[in-house]
């Protein structure tokens, strides 16, 4: 398929191009560095060298300790991992707490549960897209397994109360896990100071490969208080048997070591913030959604009122931006983040994300406003 000149991708949020620096890095264990990690001849050794040393990069990047990352195929499994291991726990508090507006894997993955018998409790959020806490704090009482909560939501940006999240479920006896993905890379936090006791990451969100992610967990794999889910050898300390994707996991580590420094952050604020500022003049009645909450410095999701995000979309074909999280295209519903918001399904059809990278240029946003205020008044 051939991608059309003139494209612009303004879609972050859903994957990443892959930066040349990781693909580069990657090469050589596709082919001449094929050998499986596990072996103990040459080359195993080296593919086990360089699993090794993405696990180094993941760590220190994030302040954590080798031990405690686990490679995966991205933060579904390793959300899925979590409520799985709590399930075959066969612990006595019966309750999980999720917020309304957590991912697909995380809440999918609570209804699993809510199958099997356990009480699931969905955390409100305010109009701002924000774990509201004194809601939070009622649901998350004695009885309660495992509270699953984002650091920032994938559709708004909007930045979670995580730490003291984390806190009210350590309060509660239950364990915490976080799921991280968007922040990695677009805000400075340390999982150590957030308090979680497991959090996922997908490596495509950070311009690494597909495919490929990390599981921390704060106990490691031995101090871990629930049954490890998944049966195999004993690759990751049994906590992701299966052979490595040396692959991926090199791409994974090689993406941690370029993560975007503060003042690249910054600029990525100044250039959203411009992009909002203008956008609210162009299209009169516009909002963002989640203004009034911290949010990452990339994600700009904008209610554009009178005419329906897909049919704006369909006359904006150059442009990749979304209506929803990726994962929902395709499907009808407008997107259950902005409901639960408080947006009616009129309203929350009306929205468009728009969520740049470290790439992305000024005159690609400033082009991307001005064809939709075209599109916009064509289609009034
Ligand atoms: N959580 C969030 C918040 C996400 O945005 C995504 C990706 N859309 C995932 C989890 C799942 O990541 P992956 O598809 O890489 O497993």
């Amino acid at each position: 398929m051939r991608i059309p000149e003139g494209l612009v991708y303004l879609d972050n949020n859903a994957t990443t191009a892959c930066a040349p620096e990781v693909v580069a890095a990657m090469e050589p264990y596709w082919g001449a560095a094929f050998g499986n990690a596990e072996s103990a001849h040459f080359a195993g050794r080296l593919a086990r060298r360089a699993v090794e040393s993405a696990r180094a990069a993941v760590s220190g990047a994030l302040g954590a300790d080798p031990g405690q990352v686990f490679f995966t195929s991205g933060a579904t499994e390793g959300n899925n991992w979590i409520f799985q291991a709590f399930a075959d726990s066969k612990s006595a508090a019966r309750r999980v707490a999720v917020s309304a507006i957590e991912h697909k894997s995380v809440l999918n993955a609570a209804r699993r549960l809510e199958s099997f018998g356990f009480e699931v409790a969905l955390l409100p959020v305010t109009q701002d897209g924000v774990v509201d806490l004194a809601a939070a704090r009622e649901a998350i009482r004695p009885g309660t397994g495992l509270v699953s909560v984002q650091l920032a939501n994938n559709e708004t940006g909007v930045v979670q109360p995580v730490r003291e999240l984390a806190e009210l479920a350590h309060e509660a006896g239950a364990f915490f896990h976080c799921d991280a993905v968007q922040a990695l890379g677009k805000m400075p936090f340390s999982l150590a100071d957030l308090g979680v006791d497991s959090a996922a990451f997908s490596a495509h969100k950070i311009h690494g490969p597909k495919g490929a992610g990390f599981l921390f967990l704060r106990a490691g794999a031995n101090r871990f208080p629930f049954p490890m889910p998944l049966a195999g050898g004993g690759q990751e300390c049994g906590v992701r048997p299966g052979t490595h994707n040396v692959p991926g996991i090199v791409g994974l580590g090689r993406a941690m070591e370029l993560l975007p420094d503060a003042s690249a952050l910054a600029r990525m604020k100044a250039m959203r913030d411009a992009f909002e500022t203008a956008a609210l003049v162009a299209i009169p009645g516009s909002r963002v959604n989640g203004a009034g909450a911290e949010r990452l410095p990339n994600t700009t999701n904008l209610f554009i009122p009178g005419v329906p995000s897909d049919i704006l979309m369909d006359s904006l074909p150059l442009f990749c931006v979304s209506n929803g999280s990726a994962c929902n295209t395709g499907a009808i519903d407008p997107s259950y983040v902005l409901q639960a918001m408080g947006l009616s399904r009129d309203k929350a059809r009306n929205c468009i994300r728009v969520s740049t990278s470290v790439s992305t240029l000024e005159t690609e946003l400033q082009s991307f406003l001005n064809a939709l205020r075209a599109a916009k008044d064509a289609l009034k």
